[in-house]
């Protein structure tokens, strides 16, 4: 008995039920990731300073456990059972019982979601299992970004080899690899263009070079034709919510609006409807 047996829907439910587990794993990458990369850049400063930073605790995915950022109370595994866990406490640390942000819960049932929707879309493949890795890195970079304006290169950069991989081995039936490769290619030198014309005409700087990469990635994954209605929907979803954001004071410090979550978005819409759907929604 195979996977292939057990039908389409249970496929479906364990899928969805992976994702959940991946999204627990998710929550971490969000919250250590930019901490990583903060002590990073920390050591190598103070090492151009010659200056030695006294050896700091091992700071990784797996070290040290999930501890409550409150009081410190160690992360029980039966308190980080995805979803069921953040029910069963009440959202509470179970020691203090300070609140967890509904964040945590809510990155787990996205992240389950789309995986359910991967396996029943593609059935138990190598290209659903491709669509889940491509979902999973997203949501933890659209997150990260929104919260810190960061799209780390450990995330990005596996994000559009896999792209590229996935259409050299013809697993990703959107695409073929040229098609793959001249999206990389568009993607970063369109917002690449994109970023000095504004910064040459305003003195600004109005997004990062980790957009580039994510764009160029999204290239990968769906080809350069699909490249022009991503960047549509990125550019006026992004603009309504910096507008409202603005109106409703919600802008931080800055006034600065990432851009990585909604180009997330535009590549979640274009894996679930298809890239030119983008364009039937916006009428063209
Ligand atoms: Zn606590």
């Amino acid at each position: 008995m195979t996977l292939l047996d057990l039908g389409p829907g249970l496929v479906a439910v364990l899928a969805g039920i992976f994702g959940l587990l991946i999204g627990s794993f998710l929550n971490v990458v969000i919250y250590r990731v930019p901490k990583m990369m903060e002590r990073q850049w920390a050591e190598e400063c103070s090492e151009l300073g010659g200056i030695s930073l006294a050896q700091a605790e091992k700071f990784n995915l797996l070290t040290p456990r999930s501890r409550c950022s409150s009081c410190g109370h160690l992360i029980r595994w039966y308190e980080n059972i995805p979803v069921f866990s953040y029910l069963f406490l009440r959202g509470k640390c179970s020691a203090c019982a300070t609140p967890y942000g509904v964040r945590y819960p809510l990155v787990e049932v996205v992240t389950g979601g789309l995986f359910f929707f991967c396996a029943w879309r593609w059935g138990a493949t190598p290209t659903a299992l491709i669509w889940c890795g491509f979902s999973a890195a997203l949501l933890a970079l659209a997150v990260i970004d929104w919260d810190t304006t960061l799209l780390p290169d450990d995330i990005t950069l596996p994000l559009l080899w896999g792209g590229l991989i996935a259409a050299a081995l013809q697993w990703n039936p959107a695409v073929d690899l040229p098609t793959a490769l001249w999206g990389v290619v568009a993607g970063y030198l369109s917002l690449w263009g994109v970023y000095w014309a504004f910064k040459l005409a305003t003195g600004k700087e109005g997004m990062g070079y980790g957009d580039f990469k994510l764009f160029a990635a999204l290239g990968a994954w769906f080809g350069w034709p699909a490249l022009v209605p991503m960047i549509l929907m990125a550019s006026v979803i992004g603009a309504i919510i910096g507008i409202a954001m603005k109106f409703f004071g919600g802008l931080r410090e800055g006034g600065y609006v990432p851009f990585g979550p909604f180009l997330a978005g535009a590549g979640f819409t274009a894996m679930i409807f298809g890239p030119q759907s983008i364009l039937k929604f916006a009428g063209l």
